[in-house]
C-alpha cells in the first residue's frame, strides 16, 4: 500500500519508507492511500473473537499488502501482551481501560507495535547504520516508546521532555532505563520539544550524518495500531448485551488516538459519532465551534498528556474529511474541562460509583456524560492508570491509590537524564556528538 503526505507536496512512499521516515519531507503526515472496509461477517461474529483474532484482522487490512501474514501476526501478538477490558461505570457509560500495558497508558500499544515494525523493516535494509528514534513527550509517549524499544538491536532512542512539566512517575519510566535509551530534559514546553524533533528531521546536515526517525503519533506505525482496541472495546460491549451503534469519547491532546478511532469507523466499526474531550488546551473545540484552527502555546493542566497547543494529527483529520468543517462537525463534537472540573469529576465519580478516574479519563468520562443522549450507549477511553498521577488523584479523593507492581519497580531506578536548552543548535550539537561516539 502507498502512503501519501497530508501536505500533498511529497512523493508517495511504501509502508517501510513511511515508518522509517516518520514525517514526510514536506512536513506532512503520512496517510494510507486507502482504508479497507472489513466484511459484514467480521462484525456479525466479532463478539466471539478474542483481542488477538480481532487485531490481526484489522492489522491485515492496513499492512497485509506489505508484510507477510506470519510476520505481521507475530508483531501484533507480541505487541498485545495485555488486554484492554471494558468496565461499566454507570448506566450506558463504559470505560475502555487502556492502561494494562507495561507503562500503564494507552501509548504502550502504539509504542510496542512501532518498535517491532521498525526493527522488522530495518532488519531487511542494506544500510546497517544505527537508527536514531527521536521522540518528544508530554509525559506518557516517552515511557511507552522507550520501553517498547529498550534493548532492541540497531536502534537508539532519544526522548525529549519538558523540564518540570511531567510527573515524577512518568519521568522515572523513561529516564531510568539506560542501555539504548537517552532522556533529554529540555528547558521549555512540550511544544518546544516537538519543534526540536521536527526541525531535526528537516535539517540537511543531521540527515546526511544519521538515520533519524520519529516515534511520535505522527508515525503511521504508532498511530494506526491504536485502531485495534476500538474494535476490541466494541466486541466486549456486544458481549455485555449492548446493541446498535455506540458513541465513543476520547480524551485528546495530539489527536492521534481519536484519529485511529475515525479510521476504525471508516473500516465499518459501528460507531455513531465521536466526542473529543479537551482540557484547557481547547484548540480543537474552538475549531469545531468556529471553523478556524488557531494553534497557540499550550498551558499546563492536571491532564498533562493533553497539554498540546498545535495537535499534529489535526492534519490527518482534515485530510480524512476533505477539509470539510461541516463533515467533521457532523461526526465529532467536543467539550473542554478546567482543572477544577477535572477534580470535581474524579471526586464525584469515585464517591458515586467507586470508579477511580485519572485526570485524562476524567475529561473523557465527563464529556460522555455531558454529550450522551438518553437512548445512546457510550464508551470513553481511560487512557492511563490513576496511579500514574498519584499526588493529584490522592489529593482529590483523600484515599491511598494502590500502586501496581510494574509501576513501583520504575520508582526504584535512578534518573539519568541530560539537561539541554530549547535552542535547536544545542540539540543538533548533542546529536552530532552522540553520533560520533557510536
Ligand atoms: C497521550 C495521552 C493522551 C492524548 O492522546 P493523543 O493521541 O495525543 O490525543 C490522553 N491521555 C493520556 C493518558 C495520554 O498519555
Amino acid at each position: 500500500m502507498k502512503y501519501y503526505s497530508t501536505n500533498h507536496n511529497a512523493p508517495e512512499v511504501s509502508l517501510a519508507e513511511a515508518v522509517v521516515q516518520g514525517l514526510a519531507p514536506d512536513r506532512g503526515l503520512y496517510m494510507p492511500e486507502k482504508i479497507k472496509k472489513l466484511p459484514q461477517s467480521f462484525f456479525d461474529t466479532i463478539a466471539d473473537k478474542n483481542f488477538h483474532e480481532i487485531a490481526t484482522t484489522v492489522a491485515e487490512a492496513f499492512f497485509g499488502e506489505d508484510i507477510p501474514k506470519a510476520d505481521l501476526d507475530k508483531i501484533v501478538c507480541d505487541t498485545l501482551s495485555f488486554d484492554t477490558p471494558v468496565v461499566k461505570v454507570e448506566d450506558n457509560i463504559y470505560s475502555l481501560e487502556l492502561f494494562h500495558g507495561p507503562t500503564l497508558a494507552f501509548k504502550d500499544v502504539g509504542g510496542r507495535f512501532m518498535a517491532r515494525m521498525l526493527s522488522y523493516f530495518i532488519s531487511k535494509e542494506n544500510d546497517k547504520r544505527h537508527v536514531t528514534v527521536l521522540v518528544a513527550t508530554s509525559g506518557d509517549t516517552g515511557s511507552a516508546v522507550a520501553n517498547g524499544f529498550l534493548g532492541v538491536e540497531g536502534i537508539d532512542v532519544v526522548v525529549l521532555y519538558p523540564k518540570g512539566l511531567v510527573s515524577e512517575i512518568q519521568e522515572k519510566q523513561f529516564t531510568t532505563l539506560g542501555q539504548n535509551i537517552t532522556a533529554l530534559e529540555i528547558e521549555g514546553t512540550f511544544d518546544d520539544c516537538q519543534r526540536l524533533v521536527k526541525s531535526a528531521f528537516m535539517d540537511a546536515d543531521l540527515n546526511a550524518a544519521m538515520k533519524l526517525t520519529s516515534a511520535n503519533s505522527i508515525n503511521v506505525a504508532r498511530f494506526l495500531p491504536q485502531a485495534f482496541y476500538y474494535f476490541n472495546g466494541y466486541a466486549q460491549l456486544r458481549r455485555k448485551g449492548v446493541k446498535g451503534d455506540i458513541v465513543v469519547c476520547v480524551p485528546s491532546g495530539n489527536f492521534g488516538n481519536i484519529t485511529a478511532g475515525l479510521f476504525a469507523k471508516r473500516m465499518g466499526l459501528p460507531i455513531k459519532r465521536f466526542i473529543a474531550a479537551n482540557n484547557s488546551n481547547d484548540i480543537f473545540l474552538e475549531y469545531l465551534n468556529t471553523g478556524e484552527y488557531k494553534p497557540r502555546a499550550s498551558v499546563a493542566t492536571l491532564a498533562n498528556a493533553m497539554d498540546v497547543g498545535d495537535p499534529s494529527n489535526f492534519a490527518r483529520i482534515l485530510d480524512l474529511y476533505d477539509n470539510s468543517h461541516k463533515a467533521i462537525t457532523a461526526e465529532i463534537s467536543g467539550y473542554r474541562y478546567s482543572d477544577d472540573q477535572i477534580r470535581n469529576t474524579v471526586a464525584d465519580t469515585f464517591k458515586r460509583t467507586g470508579y477511580l478516574l485519572d485526570p485524562h479519563g476524567a475529561c473523557g468520562f465527563q464529556a460522555l456524560k455531558d454529550g450522551l443522549k438518553e437512548e445512546e450507549t457510550g464508551l470513553f477511553l481511560e487512557t492511563a492508570h490513576p496511579a500514574k498521577f498519584l499526588e493529584t488523584v490522592e489529593s482529590i479523593t483523600h484515599e491511598k491509590v494502590a500502586i501496581p507492581a510494574r509501576l513501583a519497580n520504575f520508582m526504584k531506578g535512578k534518573k539519568l537524564s541530560i539537561e539541554l536548552s530549547a535552542d535547536f543548535n544545542d540539540f543538533k550539537n548533542f546529536l552530532f556528538e552522540k553520533n560520533k561516539r557510536q
